[in-house]
């Protein structure tokens, strides 16, 4: 009998989707069963949607053990690198299909794309996002050092210089690797794209820094807060916009805050709509630990010039060394983290900047300053409203805002938010300590 051989060296491809805990699941198959056939697809269940972060499937949920589903990959969103020490690293972004090709009722990425073409359909405009990830290395072991510091850039290494460089390779285009405030807190902007690459690149960049954490033997997390007193890890959506030939739509010198008449609408529909976005933006019960006032997050629906304790936040726009404000210029989404997928989330602000833009809403007041030292007239006057204060309080926002609801499919809608009430039931006994530590085991 022959001996065998030996197994050939096999690489693995990963079809990856996120669902409605913004957890990114998939599956793996042979790299070079994928390249000869990349339009092929595999199996995936309904139900899986309805997963709550702990892995318990929300009871009821609209699926049960019925139904099929398939996976498409989509070959313009690959992300690869070879890293030191592991397999490479190969992902690609899929899209959750009926078994006839039709998208799925519930598919984040489906939702995304959907917006984005209405938004171009109905105005012309395009959308350019980044997201800003601010994450904690955790079980490093590290003694404290002072944040900013070199020594916090330092001690980061070689963690630094790999993340950085797989983030190249992949084409996630990294701008600058900066420790942040909080204890052990990173962060890496990547540079603005379009809208579907721009939340393609968030989840792949979520995976390569845990990936290049897990090879140093550490954790990251991306948990809006991995302690109740610690700061906390935002994601922050920028976003700006281009007209039918590419140019900046966003920038206009002469409107109070620079905001385009269009850019205004836009901010307007999102703050508008705000109180129910953050049921889908910022979806954990953690994540209105951070949520709250003097957290530099968003605490109310709030447009604000360069002041990081506004929701919406106009970001500046500098013109050193012959730089132009317009193509820099954009607004900041910061009522979001890690506990979101990132398809949903720019899909929402897309939805609700667009409606902003149908009603041809005028550009929001900008206050910048504390809301906190106003009287609830004066909030009332300049249109800033506190947001939900808890996950439950979001959901109900959400729930009482006819317009973002008509956004989803009845059965979608039955299914985020069961699961999410599901996941309020699963915690509902946990001190914001225990409920802290949970979350930064998850994301
Ligand atoms: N860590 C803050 C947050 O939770 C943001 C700080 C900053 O402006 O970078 O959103
Ligand atoms: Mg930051």
């Amino acid at each position: 009998m022959a001996r065998p051989s030996a197994p050939k060296a096999l690489e693995l491809v990963s079809l990856v989707i996120t669902d409605y805990a913004g957890i990114a699941r998939g599956r793996s198959l042979s790299r070079s069963i994928y390249e000869n056939n990349p339009a092929k697809t595999l199996g995936w269940v309904p139900a899986n949607m309805s997963l709550t972060p702990f892995d318990l499937i929300a009871d009821p949920n609209p699926w049960g053990a019925r139904g099929d589903l398939r996976l498409q990959a989509d070959p313009t969103a690959r992300f690869r690198t070879a890293l030191p020490g592991t397999a490479a690293f190969d992902i690609v972004m899929a899209d959750i299909l009926e078994l006839d090709g039709s998208p799925w009722e519930c598919c984040p990425r489906a939702f995304l794309k959907t917006a984005i073409a209405d938004l171009k359909a109905e105005t012309g405009l395009t959308l350019i996002a980044s997201f800003e990830h601010e994450f904690q290395i955790l079980g490093a072991g590290w003694p404290p050092a002072p944040c900013f510091s070199l020594s916090s850039l330092r001690r980061a290494e070689p963690f630094a210089t790999n993340l950085m460089a797989a983030l190249t390779e992949a084409g996630l285009e990294p701008e600058v690797f900066i420790a942040e405030y909080g204890r052990d807190q990173y962060e890496v902007p990547l540079a603005p794209a379009g809208a579907l690459p721009a939340a393609d690149r968030a989840v792949a960049f979520r995976a390569l820094v845990r990936e290049c954490a897990r090879l140093q033997g550490w954790r990251a997390s991306f948990a809006p807060k991995t302690a109740p007193e610690g700061v906390g890890n935002g994601v922050h959506i920028h976003m700006s916009l281009t007209d039918g030939r590419g140019r900046p739509a966003a920038y206009d010198a002469a409107r109070p805050g620079r905001l385009s008449a269009a850019a205004g609408a836009f901010a307007a529909g999102i703050l508008q709509h705000m109180p129910a976005l953050v049921a889908l933006t910022a979806p954990g019960p953690v994540s209105y630990f951070r949520l709250a006032p003097h957290h530099w997050s968003a605490a109310y629906t709030q447009l604000g010039e360069s002041d990081r304790e506004a929701s919406l936040r106009i970001c500046p726009a500098h013109t050193i060394g012959g730089a132009r404000p317009e193509k820099q210029f954009n607004l900041e989404y910061r009522a979001a983290d890690a506990t979101a997928s990132p398809h949903l989330a720019l899909g929402l602000l897309i939805r609700a900047g667009l409606e902003g833009l149908r009603q041809k809403r005028a550009a929001p007041m900008l206050y910048s300053g504390d809301p906190t030292t106003l009287d609830d007239g004066e909030r009332q006057r300049l249109g800033l409203h506190r947001l939900p204060a808890s996950l439950g309080a979001a959901l109900d926002a959400f729930a009482a805002d006819a317009t973002a609801c008509a956004w989803f499919t009845p059965r979608a809608r039955e299914t985020y938010t069961g699961m999410k009430r599901m996941e309020l039931q699963l915690t509902a006994g946990l001190d914001p300590q225990a409920l802290c530590a949970k979350y930064s085991e998850i994301y």
